[in-house]
């Protein structure tokens, strides 16, 4: 605790997963007891951190120096996987907090054939007002250093914030211009389908998303028909929030808002897919704020506002919180507690605080599922990508989203196996992935 307090949200993300493992700790049986704690200590330090430096010339000529980074946290089960996020935020103690994360949630894909270890990467770069030319440098120089750690068997990145296909493309190019490996197709995934990528891989975390939360819906709601005329209030507006609302919209739901990080659109009547449309258009061509696109949707801009913190917004079932870490705190998740909320499904990672999630707990009628387990779905498809990208084929939509639907309802059938059909979803999910992690570990001799 003492040795990375200035490594809050890790520390955070590592209290939150000890408190789901303790029973664990205090098993009856010695040998398992001293064998999980063992392990336990061994995940909270990551096998290799790599840091370099990462010069770049923006469009004056002027040099900026960025610290990129790759946590390579666990190879238990297989090459390290996790995306790379480009954010002023970034620094070690957040890339392992996701690194951390990422392990966990790679085990619960075990089960579905996949064989991923844990880890995460990034750079404290902020994309915002840059050049098209300066991303393009900026990914350029990160990958000079990268490439020398990764390949498809060692080390897989794919994105996360600020990366996405456009980043993905201009690392995997400056990868190729390296390495001369032009068949190592698998080293990166969230690759457009022309150089590799896979059908549904920039839907699968948002769909994954929804899928799982409409399977924990039917099954702890007993409702049909999860998400008809259900209010569902999405954070984020980038690719998982983007995706999560097409499947909700899909699903017959009322998506009432999506944000950014200077506020939120909020849609009292539901966005229309023609609002959706000019969202993603928005976003993913013309890199606009949600500011800059109120007149040309239904939905009204709300400044400096979240979607859990908005006083506009008080009447929604289900919270698919999509932006970023510790998004949903004590107040607001109060403020949306005695607004009916059903459920909170997390497609962004740790977006609960510490002390809204105590409190979430004590709401035992609310279905929660953390990050982990919910927004496993783009960790699962790049797994699928993988796949494909060894076979060098490629399979249609239809295989891939089927795919994606059985690894959702395998991770939701381990955390009901694991916790018990009255369980804590959020115990199921640690516990599920914790137990694939030291089964592999102590197999491989290293407890
Ligand atoms: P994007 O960069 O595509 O979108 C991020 C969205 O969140 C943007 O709308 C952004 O707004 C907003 N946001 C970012 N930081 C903040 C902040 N500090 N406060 C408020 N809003 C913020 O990222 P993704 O959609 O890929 O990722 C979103 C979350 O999902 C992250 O937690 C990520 O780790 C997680 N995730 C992503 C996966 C993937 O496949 N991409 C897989 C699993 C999890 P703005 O543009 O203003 O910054």
């Amino acid at each position: 605790q003492q040795k990375y307090a200035h490594q809050e949200t890790f520390l955070q993300a590592v209290q939150e997963m000890y408190l789901s493992l303790e029973p664990l700790f205090n098993h009856p049986d010695e040998v398992l007891r001293d064998k999980y704690i063992k392990a336990f200590q061994m995940l909270t330090e990551p096998e290799r951190t790599i840091s370099f430096r990462v010069p770049w010339e923006d469009d004056n000529g002027v040099l900026h120096i960025n610290r990129g980074y790759r946590v390579e946290f666990s190879s238990a089960l297989g090459p390290y996987k996790g995306g790379l996020r480009f954010h002023p935020s970034v620094d070690e103690g957040i890339l392992k907090f996701l690194g951390f994360e990422q392990i966990f949630k790679n085990a619960l894909l075990q089960k579905s054939g996949l064989q991923l270890g844990g880890g995460k990467g990034g750079s404290d770069f902020d994309p915002k007002n840059k050049s098209d030319a300066e991303v393009k440098r900026f990914c350029q120089s990160f990958m000079t250093e990268l490439h020398r750690h990764i390949s498809p068997n060692i080390d897989v990145p794919a994105g996360d914030i600020n990366v996405g296909g456009r980043e993905i493309g201009y690392l995997f190019g400056q990868y190729k211009r390296l390495t001369n490996m032009h068949g190592d197709f698998g080293v990166l995934t969230g690759k457009s389908l022309t150089i590799g990528g896979s059908h549904i891989r920039k839907e699968a975390t948002g769909y994954g998303l929804v899928y799982i939360a409409k399977l924990a819906i039917e099954d702890k709601l007993k409702q049909r028909d999860a998400f008809k005329g259900k209010r569902c209030a999405v954070s984020g507006s980038g690719n998982v929030s983007q995706y999560a609302c097409e499947k909700l919209l899909d699903f017959g739901a009322k998506v009432v808002s999506v944000s950014d990080s200077n506020g939120v659109l909020h849609f009292e009547n539901g966005m229309s897919k023609d609002d959706w449309e000019v969202i993603v258009k928005a976003k993913q061509r013309d890199r606009l704020r949600l500011s800059e696109i109120e007149g040309l949707v239904s939905g009204k801009y709300i400044a400096g506002k979240s979607p859990w913190s908005c006083e506009q917004m008080t009447n929604y079932d289900f919270a698919f919180p999509c932006a970023t870490q510790n998004e949903i705190d004590e107040e607001s998740i109060q403020k949306m507690i005695g607004s009916g909320l059903r459920g909170v499904f997390e497609g962004a990672n740790l977006p609960t605080t510490e002390k809204a999630q105590e409190i979430l707990r004590r709401h035992t009628n609310i279905i929660y599922i953390p990050g982990k387990a919910a927004n496993a779905g783009g960790v699962g498809c790049s797994g699928l990508e993988m796949s494909q990208n060894s076979q060098k084929l490629g399979w249609n939509p239809n295989v891939v989203d089927e795919k994606l639907k059985d690894l959702m309802a395998e991770i939701y059938q381990q955390l009901i196996d694991t916790a018990g059909p009255d369980g804590s979803l959020e115990v199921g999910a640690n516990q599920a992935g914790f137990l694939k992690v030291v089964d592999a570990m102590d197999e491989l001799g290293w407890l």
